[in-house]
């Protein structure tokens, strides 16, 4: 077995049997104001652990203050990169500067410890910069992605009570300017919480101010220095929304201490981050990716990143190469879905930039099948990078299982997010919480609390405990389905309640997908199980093709075919439907449960964060053409 795979056992094995003395000495490179008390606990109920409960610290006195210390405040924190071409270099000392301003500016709005403030802004420099000043007085941020409706938005303000909340005129996307001040105003009718509004100048569109809710940032007033308010361990930093993929989205709320040290912690071991690097977190700051590696992790860590305001086509689709190119970024971070619609673009606008800056390329947010892996090593990493898939979800606060996960590669397997980060104790497990064997597909669990693990569901105890904590009691439930085979690599094969079950089989839908996907017509592919008599279930396919791919039955028999010597007779799909879009969250994931819906007759559910309404509507003819064949 190779050696990084073996150091990387040895040292989980080490970190679960002592996490005492290991998170303690993690925990050293920052700054605390108090140490005291254990830096684990064990509970007997959910979660079943805390971190750092008696420790006091402050994020962004050492995502700031502390660099600013060790001689980085010359540092770039940030190339920014406005959609219509506007640029702006920021330092760790103009950073700082910015924190103060909009520190003093939440302190005269009566914001204090534990209040909340929702975020509403575009991706601009000011809003990491109000994140961080949330985090040093001590206030819970709530970002709220600007894509957003009024009635998403005033639903996620009413949820967490804001005192305030941070907005912009507009911002740009897809070329066009998109205005943000009349969605805040028309949410605010329904929030009575809210008594001071922010609004950043970005786009310099008309604004209607009501006055004296209403003030502008003013990004050259001087700044008054803000103490930073020390947090305890568990004091909560921010709530944000998961994406919505399988059902109402939940407020995930993270905390200080534990949070802290995990973020900074993945920054090292999965990205084996240097001083020299240039970082780029291709996400949005209002998904929990952007949260931790465009916001707490790599300023943690000192380094210096992209932060790109706009869409990855805009004006044409080498738009992120251009800017790879220009930054020399040497590392990309990106989704799947993203490395698909480059996939469908074509390898040529990749190929016109000089991309040689690159030394690793990652994924998350879906599983990677092995086709997009593929295509991303050699178009985008030149064939020298390794891609590095990596697991989480907004509820593990960073990187859990990842193609790095002690600092140096881990053999790939193409489609596999390889090996469990130090410290997590992630197994599969079968419907009887009995063991998987490797090769067994089952369910996902963490047996053993790890310092990044949220706090909860921000108001609603019962939700986190049902929905984490009740499938295997005393034990966190995933909500995913994967494998784990013979060398301990895990594959993750899709959501455990979307799997199908065909003839006594069960099937993860990225199984079926992947397969789909390895025919050179198609890009994308959500696979769902509908009823039949006979089997039981059987799986119905919708596709996206790829440019000049032309749809008809006879590419139906060839998908049915292909998924039928890949995976097995049972596999086939009952229906393979032709689509321009598949619907997707608007955090680019595919919402597998608003195909299976339609195929089964049902109500589409919470689609709240769909990206595209008009996908529905495309699924329901895909979907009445194929029952009018049956
Ligand atoms: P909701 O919980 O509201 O349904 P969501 O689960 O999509 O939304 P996130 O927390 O953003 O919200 O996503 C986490 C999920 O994304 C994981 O549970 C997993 O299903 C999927 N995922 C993330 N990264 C990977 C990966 N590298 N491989 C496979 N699946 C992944
Ligand atoms: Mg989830």
């Amino acid at each position: 077995m190779d050696a990084p795979v073996d150091r990387i056992r040895q040292e989980n094995a080490k970190a679960l049997a002592d996490p005492e003395s290991y998170w303690t000495e993690a925990a050293a490179d920052l700054v605390w104001s108090r140490r005291e008390g254990p830096v684990f606990e064990k509970l007997d109920l959910p979660p079943y652990g805390r971190w750092f409960a008696g420790w006091e610290s402050n994020l962004a006195a050492n995502a700031l203050d502390r660099n600013l210390a060790q001689g980085r405040g010359a540092k770039v924190a940030y190339f920014w990169e406005g959609e219509n071409g506007d640029r702006r270099t920021l330092t760790y000392a103009d950073l700082a500067r910015d924190v103060h301003r909009w520190a003093s500016l939440l302190r005269d709005s009566g914001v204090s410890a534990g209040d909340r403030v929702t975020i509403y802004l575009p991706m601009v420099p000011e809003l990491p910069a109000a994140m961080l000043a949330c985090a040093r007085v001590g206030a819970i941020h709530s970002v709220v992605f600007a894509g957003f409706s009024e009635a998403a938005l005033a639903g996620r303000i009413r949820d967490s009570e804001s005192r305030v909340v941070v907005t912009a005129d507009g911002g740009y996307r897809r070329g066009k300017v998109v205005s943000l001040k009349p969605v805040v105003d028309a949410a605010l009718r329904e929030c009575p919480s809210v008594t001071r509004t922010i609004v950043v100048r970005r786009t310099g569109l008309p604004v209607a101010m009501t006055e004296p809710r209403d003030v502008w940032f003013d990004p050259n007033s001087a700044p008054t220095e803000v103490p930073a308010v020390p947090r305890a361990g568990l004091d909560p930093t921010f709530i944000l929304y998961t994406s919505g993929t399988t059902g109402r989205p939940k407020g995930v709320t993270h905390g200080t201490g534990g949070y802290m040290v995990w973020v900074y912690r993945t920054m090292q071991r999965v990205f084996g981050i240097r001083p020299e690097d240039v970082f780029w977190c291709a996400a949005d700051i209002g998904w929990v990716t952007g949260h931790s590696y465009i916001v707490y992790g790599p300023l943690l860590v000192g380094a210096t990143s992209v932060l790109y305001e706009g869409a990855p086509d805009h004006p044409a689709p080498d738009r992120w190469w251009e800017i790879v190119e220009r930054y020399g970024v040497s590392i990309l971070y990106t989704s799947p879905t993203a490395i698909r619609a480059q996939m469908r673009h074509g390898e040529r606008w990749a190929q016109s930039h000089a991309l040689g800056s690159l030394r690793l390329i990652g994924s998350v947010g879906e599983a990677i099948n092995p086709e997009a892996w593929r295509w991303y090593q050699a178009n985008i990493g030149g064939g020298r990078c390794a891609v590095l898939d990596t697991w989480w979800q907004t509820e593990t606060g960073a990187a859990m299982v990842s193609g790095q996960a002690g600092g140096a590669f881990v053999p790939p397997k193409p489609g596999s997010a390889t090996l469990p980060l130090p410290g997590v104790d992630i197994r599969v497990v079968h419907p009887d919480g009995s063991p998987a064997k490797a090769g067994e597909r089952g369910h996902v669990i963490i047996a053993h609390p790890w310092p990044g693990e949220f706090l909860g569901l921000w108001n609603d105890a019962d939700r986190f405990r049902s929905v984490y904590f009740e499938r295997f009691p005393g034990l966190y439930s995933a909500g995913d389905y994967a494998l784990v085979d013979t060398e301990g690599y895990f594959w993750f094969l899709g959501r455990a309640d979307e799997v199908l079950k065909v003839a006594g089989h069960r099937l993860g839908t990225i199984e079926l997908e992947n397969a789909l996907i390895g025919h050179p017509s198609v890009a994308e592919s959500a696979v769902v199980g509908v009823p039949d008599e006979v089997k039981g279930e059987v799986p119905f396919a919708v596709v996206v093709l790829r440019p000049g791919a032309s749809p008809g039955p006879e590419l139906e028999a060839e998908l049915r075919a292909l998924v039928r010597s890949a995976i097995g007779g049972i596999a086939e799909p009952k229906s393979v439907r032709f689509v321009r879009q598949l619907p997707k969250t608007r955090s680019g994931k595919i919402m597998r449960r608003v195909v299976a819906a339609i195929a089964r007759g049902g109500d589409v559910g919470d689609v709240s964060t769909l990206e595209d309404d008009a996908t529905v509507e495309e699924i329901r003819t895909a979907v009445a053409n194929f029952q009018t064949e049956l």
